[in-house]
């Protein structure tokens, strides 16, 4: 079975993958993984199964970060999971560290009552280091620099379905900045400032709300409260430069400012997710609906017996079960835009 892909990049060899620059490769693609030495296990079980179902047949690079020094135990352990490329790049200290305006003995306090409320992961100093780096630094990695788009992998993901084409050609022709598998509630606790931090943002900064925005989702009141919907981030293939642009960096910049972070527990699902929504066209963000993914305990299944055919997850599994993940549905539904005017004169 040849790969179905767009625009006929058809065969082994041609199809996406393993860029130089000045080869014929169609799109600028590679994984990149965040994770840590003591998850190589689980890191080479997401592998085989991306390998398996796509990569073998594109060899798309891997770039792998991590704030301490990749074992060779790890980097050997990686290798021999694929022939497509492998870098391993450590993060620099500056992007993975308390910036000056923060207040550690204030966050260590935040962190223990958040520890008492039983706030998930709240207690992880490296958690909140994790969701900020996602947030504001993977993209600015030098071993990053030469790709356009990007594909996130954690460990201890399986990819349930066959994937016969290929997102990274697909992301390119239609012009899709930010691409999804499952759309979730968010924990409020972790996040009981960010609305309100988002909505003096946007009221400074009305002419980076695109009019076409997927706001509608992410608040059902036009605007006044946040409706806890977010892409689950630990799958994403985006657009590099989305996250690179003047208005990603304000945003990114302005809410590090507020301190969320650190003083709450701000995850860089709602983080990207928000800004996807607020600065893209709505058309410009994907729904991979016939990509299963699984992140236990969540995952997304197809729901057309077509796709579902090179699949081995339960439809029943997909994307209405749970009230969690009801989000995914409500945007199926359909997204409406809120006018940038309802946060200039709120
Ligand atoms: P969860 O999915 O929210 O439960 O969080 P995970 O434990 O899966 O962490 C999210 C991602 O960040 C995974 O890819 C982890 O490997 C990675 N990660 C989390 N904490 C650290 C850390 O302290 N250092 C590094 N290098 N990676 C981390
Ligand atoms: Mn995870």
């Amino acid at each position: 079975d040849e790969p179905k892909t767009f625009s006929g990049y058809i065969g082994e060899n041609k199809v996406g993958g393993d860029y130089k620059p000045g080869t014929d490769k169609p799109v600028k693609g590679a994984f990149v993984v965040l994770v840590r030495n003591l998850e190589l296990y689980q890191m080479k079980e997401s592998m085989q199964s991306i390998e398996d179902r796509f990569n073998r047949k594109h060899n798309y690079p891997y770039i792998f970060l991590n704030d301490k020094i990749f074992t060779n135990e790890f980097k050997i352990g990686i290798r021999a999971m694929t022939k497509a490329s492998v870098k391993f790049g450590l993060i620099p200290k500056e992007h993975w560290s308390y910036p000056e305006f923060i207040n550690q003995t204030f966050a260590k306090e935040q962190r223990d009552i958040m520890f008492a409320n039983k706030v998930i992961y709240a207690e992880v100093e490296s958690y909140h280091h994790m969701c900020r780096y996602n947030s504001g630094f993977f993209y600015r990695h030098p071993l990053l620099t030469e790709y356009d788009y990007y594909w996130r992998i954690e460990p201890s993901v399986t990819y349930t379905c066959d994937i016969d084409y290929d997102p990274f050609i697909y992301m390119k022709e239609k012009n899709i900045k930010y691409g999804f598998t499952i759309g979730m509630l968010e924990y409020i606790d972790t996040i009981p400032s960010l609305w309100d931090k988002i909505k003096k943002f946007a009221k400074q900064n009305t002419h980076f709300i695109n009019k076409n925005n997927s706001l509608s989702w992410m608040s059902f009141d036009n605007g006044k409260t946040y409706s806890r919907c977010h892409f689950w981030s630990n799958f994403e293939i985006g657009d590099l430069n989305f996250f690179r642009s003047e208005e990603y960096t304000k945003y990114f910049d302005f809410l590090d400012r507020e301190g969320g972070f650190f003083y709450e527990r701000w995850g860089d699902a709602p983080v990207h997710s928000i800004a996807a929504a607020m600065f893209l066209p709505s058309n410009q963000i994907h729904y991979f609906s016939d990509i299963g993914y699984l992140h236990p305990p969540y995952q997304n299944c197809p729901q057309d017996p077509k796709s579902l055919q090179k699949c081995f997850c339960d439809p029943k599994n997909g994307i209405i079960v749970d009230k969690f993940i009801q989000c995914t549905k409500l945007w199926v539904n359909g997204v409406s835009p809120i006018p940038p005017n309802v946060f200039a004169n709120s």
